[in-house]
């Protein structure tokens, strides 16, 4: 059997938060309990809102919490240049191969426009793309592009069901254009988007495991169509579930106390994984533990499916 690649695959906006700890913990233990190796992408498309200094300082919190990686990041590699922000090259060849099929078409419809529309919602808030832009006449995207540069979306077929079994959340099924509809490939500012940087990034990267938070398991089947469309190999997925303040709120960058700057002021690296761990059902005590050593006992199956309620006073 070929070596399990898992990778980390932060966008550093800001301080790593219990959530994004979490998921690189399970991440790393993932691909090393298996004697994988590890790769670290910085997802910075958004360039402006992830600063190079927060890549940095991730990195030094991802050493300083005991999970190493073997090649990306500042590091470098083979599979170079791990930083988003420094592949467009690399995607505009793999969306041009769409474009060439005539699998891409401009959009016009501002964001505004699009979550005004009785169009129904999907579970994750976005909307599903009613198909507004989808048989523009040649006249017509002329006359709108002089109103605003487009965004570009991938037509999909009228009918794509897609299915997929989660290593740890197990089978799901979407049926892409009713739930999802055509979805952006680039958008107007020229960035590429999320999803076909993704692909293109763990196709090329050897990445063959994804761990993730599962607030992106619904991504999943669009980056399965990219990945049938590309003819590249797909990894296997384990999405998380969800970690939730005490009150049961959803954490995020929010909330202050919970970044690791205010966490590594009050607590070892020893003491976060210890917590995150049993938080996490891979202990069964909150102790202080080396990520290394969750090593050899850590199996998917002691962790939650639904989601992770912090219990509370942990942190
Ligand atoms: N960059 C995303 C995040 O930090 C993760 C994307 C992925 O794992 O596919 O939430």
């Amino acid at each position: 059997m070929s070596q399990v690649v898992g990778r980390f695959a932060p966008s550093p906006s800001g301080r790593m938060h219990l959530g994004n700890l979490l998921c690189s913990l399970l991440a790393w233990l993932s691909a090393r309990s298996a004697g994988g190796r590890v790769v670290l992408r910085i997802e910075d498309l958004d360039a402006m809102r992830c600063p190079r200094t927060f890549a940095d300082l991730l990195e030094q919190d991802l050493s300083w919490l005991g999970l190493d990686w073997d090649e990306g990041g500042s590091k470098g590699g083979p599979h170079g240049p791990y930083y988003q922000s420094e592949r467009s090259e690399i995607y505009n060849l793999y969306y041009q191969r769409l474009v060439e099929r005539g699998l891409v078409y401009p959009c016009f419809c501002s964001r505004g426009q699009l979550h005004a529309a009785s169009a129904p919602h999907r579970s994750d808030g976005q909307v599903v793309y009613p198909g507004t832009c989808r048989n523009l006449t040649a006249r017509q995207v002329a006359e709108a592009a002089k109103r605003r540069p487009p965004a570009w979306r991938l037509r999909l077929p009228e009918d794509l069901t897609l299915s997929f079994t989660d290593g740890h959340m197990g089978p799901v099924t979407e049926n892409l254009p009713a739930d999802c509809g055509d979805f952006v490939l680039r958008r107007a500012d020229g960035v590429f988007a999320y999803q076909l940087a993704v692909v293109v990034d763990d196709a090329l990267m050897g990445v063959t495991q994804v761990v993730r938070g599962g607030d992106l398991l619904s991504s999943t089947p669009r980056q399965l169509w990219l990945y049938q469309l590309l003819d590249l190999p797909a990894p296997t997925f384990c999405h998380l579930p969800l970690l939730l303040a005490p009150d049961g709120r959803r954490l995020s960058k929010r909330d202050g106390d919970q970044s690791l700057e205010n966490l590594q002021a009050r607590f070892t690296p020893e003491q976060i994984i210890g917590k995150l761990a049993y938080a996490a059902g891979l202990r069964s005590t909150p102790d202080p533990v080396r990520a290394a050593d969750l090593v050899a006992d850590f199996s998917w199956d002691k962790v939650p499916r639904q989601d992770i309620c912090l219990p509370d006073g942990l942190f």
